[in-house]
């Protein structure tokens, strides 16, 4: 695979794409750099946030944060009450598009390697499994 000319996703350029990554022209890239570092840091000093915390305290879309999710990019931290879904079976990961087991099925058919696996958090708690843990439900 070498380079192709793409259609930058953000803006529109015309650039040399290296065939990984966002389709993203070195400007957009470069600002997409930056967005980046600001939640890396954001969840660094504040730990645990959901994607909604991160949009907010931000300022960038939750959609763009759960894109560097996928991207691998970004992981949830260990603990989080929420986790992004396996594109494939839907169990919790916490980055990338797919759960271990999913990406090993899915790159012994290809032959490809995947690199958007991300790990399942070790205590995966569904919605609702917590429900009668320290308090009584009030209707
Ligand atoms: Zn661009
Ligand atoms: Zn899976």
């Amino acid at each position: 695979m070498g380079f192709t000319v793409e259609c930058c996703e953000n803006c529109g350029t015309l650039f040399n794409y290296p065939g990984f990554g966002s389709k993203y022209c070195p400007l957009c890239r470069e600002e997409d750099t930056k967005r980046r570092d600001t939640v890396k840091e954001f969840l660094r000093s504040h730990g645990n946030a959901n994607m909604y915390e991160i949009s907010l305290a931000t300022g960038i879309p939750e959609k763009q944060v759960k894109q560097y999710l996928r991207d691998g990019m970004l992981e949830i931290p260990e603990g989080s009450p929420i986790y992004i879904k396996c594109e494939c079976c839907g169990c919790d990961i916490r980055s990338g598009r797919w759960c271990p087991s999913c990406a090993a099925r899915l790159s012994a058919g290809t032959k490809g390697s995947y690199v958007s696996v991300g790990e399942v958090p070790r205590e995966s708690m569904g919605p609702g499994k917590m429900r009668f843990i320290g308090r009584h439900e009030k209707k």
